[in-house]
């Protein structure tokens, strides 16, 4: 669903708020999945998986510590559709498309325009760069969902990059089998099929995305051989709890997924309803350690604002005050950090 009468039909939204909602989706992209709409109590106001994906009038509001772009992939996008940050691996970024559209995007200034996205020439261009440089050992799929393209533009994608002698790691990031279970289809399977199995990197934040189907599209995915990863964002009233991340990390892994990233919430325009501190987050992380084992443990990353790579919460060094930091990036540079 994507309108407010189809959010206002659902009963996701109170009636007469639809042209409300239609305004916040005219500024940025919304979508919900039928399996995730049909997972969403609606007696709980406060429901997990309804804060994630239905549209808020707060989002209309932005702050001056928020950014259109606020990991700073403009500043290190060479061609249209790369973002290259760090030396050995790459982004790419075939689709601006989502099976849904999260409130919480750090894209979501772009997600969802096709302008965005790069056409056949940019993508050739794209491909041309990855194949100039020996140094870049991995290309990640990213987007957008590279799982929103057809299975046959998938297949033709992943087998170019696959012919580039240099590259030796294939990730795919994608939101899809937690979206959209049923997209997890035969014909998807074997375009992931590939000589080197590709890595996939499943976006899930909270036990209840966790359903049958999910779990059926996670064993297929699985049973292909392709090794599976998870990231999830700490966001506030989804899953900023430690009861809630534990049991979301336990039911990872025994899905047969390892917990890869917790994201620290970024600061995208129009989400501070899900933001919290690095010194709230640490206090959650910290919890988790002695209650869920090590294969339970997700590294807790921040990006840090302006493109300058993603670094683990651990090693941010408090300032004087309450809420200043000093992010020390892979190359050695402080930055300034304040919650
Ligand atoms: C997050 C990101 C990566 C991947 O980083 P890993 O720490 O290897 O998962 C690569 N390139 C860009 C531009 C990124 O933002
Ligand atoms: S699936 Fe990823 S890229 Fe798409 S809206 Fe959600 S967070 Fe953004």
């Amino acid at each position: 669903m994507r309108t407010g009468a189809q959010f206002a039909a659902a009963g996701l939204i109170e009636p007469g708020r639809e042209a409300a909602i239609d305004a916040v989706g005219a500024r940025y992209s919304v979508a919900l999945s039928r399996h995730l709409a049909e997972l969403i109590d609606r007696t709980d106001s406060g429901d997990p998986i309804a804060r994630q994906f239905v549209p808020s009038t707060e989002e209309m509001a932005s702050g001056s510590d928020e950014f259109a772009d606020p990991i700073g992939d403009g500043a290190r996008s060479p061609v249209k559709g790369l973002v290259h940050r760090y030396p050995d691996r790459v982004l790419l970024m075939p689709t601006l498309a989502c099976p849904v559209y999260c409130r919480y995007c750090f894209r979501r200034n772009r997600v969802g325009r096709a302008a965005g996205a790069p056409d056949a020439d940019e993508l050739d261009a794209a491909f041309a760069y990855i194949e100039d440089r020996e140094e870049i050992r991995e290309v990640i799929l990213s987007g957008g969902d590279p799982l929103a393209l057809s299975d046959a533009r998938l297949a033709r994608i992943l087998r170019r990059i696959e012919a580039v002698d240099h590259v030796s790691v294939i990730r795919i990031h994608t939101r899809t089998p937690v979206a959209v279970p049923s997209r997890v289809t035969p014909g998807l399977v074997g375009a992931l099929t590939l000589r080197r199995r590709p890595w996939m990197v499943l976006h899930c934040n909270h036990p209840r995305e966790l359903s049958p189907e999910v779990e059926a599209a996670f064993a297929r995915l699985a049973g292909a051989g392709v090794p599976l990863l998870s990231q999830s964002v700490l966001l506030r009233g989804v899953n900023d709890d430690a009861d809630t991340l534990a049991e979301l990390m336990r039911r990872l892994v025994a899905a047969g997924i390892k917990p890869y990233y917790l994201h620290h919430p970024d600061r995208a325009a129009g989400t501070a309803r899900f933001r919290l501190t690095l010194a709230e987050g640490l206090d959650l992380v910290r919890a988790l350690r002695g209650r869920i084992s090590g294969l339970c443990q997700p590294t807790y990353v921040v990006d840090i604002p302006g493109g300058y790579g993603k670094i683990p919460v651990l090693d941010a060094v408090p300032g004087d005050r309450d809420g200043e930091w000093t992010l020390k990036d892979f190359t050695g540079r402080e930055h300034a950090y304040r919650d």
